[in-house]
């Protein structure tokens, strides 16, 4: 830890939490919890509260519970499920063997549902669902009793009871917490408990046909586990006095809810519903393109869990909403990346360039550093031949003032190979550059010129004859609108999707080396930024993925302030 660290304030969540450890408020315990509904794939914003939850259990010694929210059988599934898992794991969350969900509870949630019956504080429904949002009323009009407010007890617990057993068919009654329908808060406006729905669950099956609302499951499953901090995110604000209502009203144990700003990412979108439609929608290949902001989008496009891990610290926690911009994301990733890749070359647009002095059978080994930031990672050696593959924008035939690359002219240093220079240019018959003709300089080998004579520019290279051949996919930002959430009227968050946010390059050229590349498997390309191998990848066919390029924009913001 720096000092700078050490010395950093406690953000309000730890104080309340040091301060209820002093009181002895939960007998010294912590305990938290991450509760995901199984209806999507984990963003990069669950992962603030995962990396929260987790490191508050760690920090006071406490537990840490994944628990799932599965009350809504329509929308969830247990590839859901099992992708969270995984997720979570990859940060390095570790939950023991404290997996959870709210159907394992469902008989106990029925059971306080009853209870409330029982004490004159539900009541069963028969309005439409339109009716009662009809009732409800509006932020300035107050809500109307149903009619079926005041119901006897014993008819309430008896209809109930027939719900569950199935004799009503979907969406025909409702349980509602009796509470009040004048209240300033919509949410207490005797909110449904349960609803009808004839449907499979993924884990209890057919055992039920009446399922919990979230908001009447959430609060209690943190209960029963004896949850002692339950921290959400700020929307839940209002229902914090929904929540407490039940535990107060079943006298149950009452965990202290806690809540703090959602993670919000400039050009990027973190809502499940949005992520959904552009799965469904085909605008991305999946939950785990490597554009979607989505834990296992992130992982395939080359993120680590330590970046994300130190993002997160770096972002901290707050009570006010504001937005983080992705080039700090972007920042630690390559913070993190300049330390563990090895660096590589690779051109990917080739342009080829022959060495017109260099005799046409003979290659030789050169020797190339893998990190100059870490010189325990050793050399390696890529071979050098008669011809080569350079970038095409390596090359200008009338170069600018400051273009210091190979140009009629000029000379340019090959990195950790040598200097060459240049004789002559070919073009097709559209004009378009396809050769290089170039002497090299034997004297120069390693790219130092013994006569001390400057050479600007150093550009990387393979030897055509020993490349391979790779897919490489470069990425942009998934929309082109630094908040793409906040809209004007008639805009859709669409129209603002980026149409070169992918671009796939089938002919790129690779040092050999490359050839023995896994899937996940990073390196830094010289001066092109960092790269993955993607999991389409197979012995026939590498495939990269740029996780990013190596310029910190960050760090130049950072300048300019
Ligand atoms: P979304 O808003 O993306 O649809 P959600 O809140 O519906 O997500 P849940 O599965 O209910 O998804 O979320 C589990 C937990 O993650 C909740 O406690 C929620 O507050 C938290 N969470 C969701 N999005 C963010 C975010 N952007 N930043 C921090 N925490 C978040
Ligand atoms: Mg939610």
């Amino acid at each position: 830890m720096s000092s700078a660290e050490e010395t950093k304030p406690k953000d309000f969540i730890r104080e309340i939490i040091e301060e209820d450890i002093k009181n002895n408020t939960y007998g010294g315990r912590v305990h938290t919890r991450f509760p995901p509904e199984p209806n999507g794939y984990l963003h990069i914003g669950h992962a603030k509260s995962i990396l929260l939850n987790f490191g508050l259990a760690e920090e006071y010694n406490g537990l840490f519970n994944l628990r799932f929210d599965d009350t809504n059988p329509s929308k969830e599934e247990v590839e859901y499920v099992e992708s969270i898992k995984r997720d979570i794991q990859w940060l390095g969350v570790d939950w023991d063997d404290r997996e959870y969900y709210a159907s394992d509870y469902f008989e106990q949630l029925y059971e306080y549902a009853v209870q409330l019956i029982k004490t004159g504080k539900a009541y069963v429904d028969d309005l439409s669902a339109d009716e009662i949002r009809e009732y409800r009323g509006t932020l300035t009009k107050p809500g109307r009793n149903s009619p079926y407010r005041d119901r006897a007890i014993e008819e309430n617990l008896s209809l109930f009871k027939r719900m569950r057993k199935g004799e009503f068919p979907d969406g025909s009654r409702v349980l509602r917490a009796k509470i009040d329908m004048t209240s300033p808060n919509i949410i207490m406006r005797d909110p449904v408990m349960y609803r009808i729905q004839h449907q499979k669950h993924h884990r209890t099956g057919d055992k039920w046909c009446i399922y919990p609302m979230y908001d009447f499951a959430h609060g209690q499953c943190d209960s029963i586990e004896r949850i002692t901090h339950s921290i959400c995110t700020l929307e839940f604000e209002n229902n914090r006095s929904l929540y407490n209502w039940f535990l107060e009203n079943l006298g149950i144990f009452h965990p202290k809810q806690i809540e703090f700003a959602r993670l919000n990412l400039s050009y990027t979108i973190l809502s499940k519903r949005k992520l959904i439609e552009l799965v469904n929608g085909g605008f991305v290949s999946g939950w785990d393109d490597p554009r979607m902001p989505t834990i296992s989008g992130l992982r395939r496009r080359g993120f680590t869990p330590q970046a994300i891990r130190a993002f997160n610290q770096a972002i901290g926690v707050a009570k006010n909403e504001n937005l983080v911009d992705v080039a700090l994301l972007e920042h630690y990733i390559r913070k993190d990346l300049n330390k563990i890749t090895p660096r590589r070359m690779v051109v990917l647009n080739p342009l080829k360039v022959v060495i017109t002095n260099y005799p046409e059978d003979k290659y030789e080994m050169l020797e190339a550093i893998n990190n100059p930031e870490d010189p325990s990672m050793g050399v390696r050696e890529v071979p050098f031949s008669r011809e080569l593959y350079i970038e095409k924008d390596d090359f200008m035939e009338n170069p600018t003032k400051k273009y210091f690359r190979l140009a009629p002219g000029k000379e340019v240093r090959l990195r950790y190979g040598y200097i060459i220079k240049y004789q002559d240019h070919i073009k097709n018959d559209d004009g378009e550059i396809v050769e290089i003709q170039c002497t090299y300089d034997p004297l120069t080998k390693g790219g130092y010129a013994p006569d001390g004579r400057k050479v600007r520019g150093t550009i990387h290279w393979v030897s055509a004859n020993h490349a391979i051949n790779a897919e490489i996919r470069l990425y942009d930002r998934l929309f082109t609108k630094e908040n793409p959430m906040d809209l004007k009227e008639g805009e859709d968050y669409l129209d603002y999707l980026n149409p070169e946010s992918l671009l796939t390059l089938k002919d790129s050229k690779l040092e050999p080396s490359l050839s023995k590349s896994k899937v996940e498997d990073r390196y830094q390309f010289e001066r092109l930024g960092y790269f993955i191998v993607d999991p389409d990848s197979s012995n026939e066919n590498l495939v990269f993925n740029r996780t990013i390029t190596l310029r910190d924009t960050w760090a130049k913001i950072k300048r300019k302030k």
